[in-house]
């Protein structure tokens, strides 16, 4: 096993063990993969399949090329269709991450996207997150749908069945996660008081701007 693999497959481990410890996934709910680049070799690393994460350990993580071909001891998540199909056709995505939390779950059953409802829906890279239309779990078609929803942004639910969240970086991808989760709270709650007021575009494009100079503080000091 090359350096990167192991490094791979440390990160890919603990990121879905976060997941659970955040209450984002329970069980065997949900799956989680980053990109390896072995020997030239276009792939990624997945966790198995119906494998809850308490018991998963390094050895279980399957190696992926994308043909769909696996190597390891276990079988690949049934989701590992969606799995590559981000990774082949969006290359700067380094992580992927799929939940049925509990909140962005309960949103995806209503099969409505989410709105400019509030301003952070920005960091899912657009103006709204959407809903993908409902596909049987592990099929072709929950992909093709899934990657269309992906389109310019990280994020999207899965109609009746949860959400996926993709990252540059595995931190990136588990802090848009929460955040999409979080925003899923927020406009459930909403919705049962009555219908939230949506930013207009012209807002929506203000706070795009505003987001370029956030938080970079510490990578210039010399701006400080
Ligand atoms: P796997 O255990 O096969 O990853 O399935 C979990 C899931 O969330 C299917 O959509
Ligand atoms: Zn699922």
């Amino acid at each position: 096993m090359t350096d990167n693999l192991q490094f791979a497959r440390e990160q890919l481990l603990s990121m879905s063990q976060q997941l659970c410890a955040l209450g984002l996934n329970r069980g065997t709910s949900g799956n989680a993969s980053v990109r390896v680049d072995e020997a030239g070799v276009q792939g990624l690393l997945i966790t198995p399949s119906g494998m809850p994460v308490d018991k998963m350990t390094l050895d279980d993580l399957v190696w992926m090329d994308f043909s769909g071909h696996a190597r390891g001891s276990r079988a690949p998540s049934s989701e590992w269709r969606f799995h590559v199909d981000i990774m082949r056709h969006r290359p700067e995505v380094n992580a992927v991450i799929h939940t049925h939390s509990m909140c962005a779950t309960t949103l995806s059953t209503l099969r409505r996207d989410i709105p400019a409802f509030h301003y952070m829906i920005a960091v899912a890279g657009g103006d709204s997150v959407r809903c993908a239309p409902y596909a049987l779990f592990g099929s072709q078609q929950l992909s093709d749908n899934a990657l269309l929803a992906l389109e310019q942004r990280k994020a999207c639910l899965l109609a009746n069945h949860g959400m996926i969240a993709i990252g540059d970086t595995v931190e990136k991808a588990l802090s848009i996660t929460l955040e999409v989760e979080t925003l899923c709270e927020q406009y459930l709650t909403a919705l049962q008081v009555g219908e939230p007021y949506i930013l207009t575009q012209q807002e929506m494009a203000e706070v795009h701007a505003q987001f370029k100079g956030y938080g970079a503080w510490a990578k210039n000091p010399q701006s400080s």
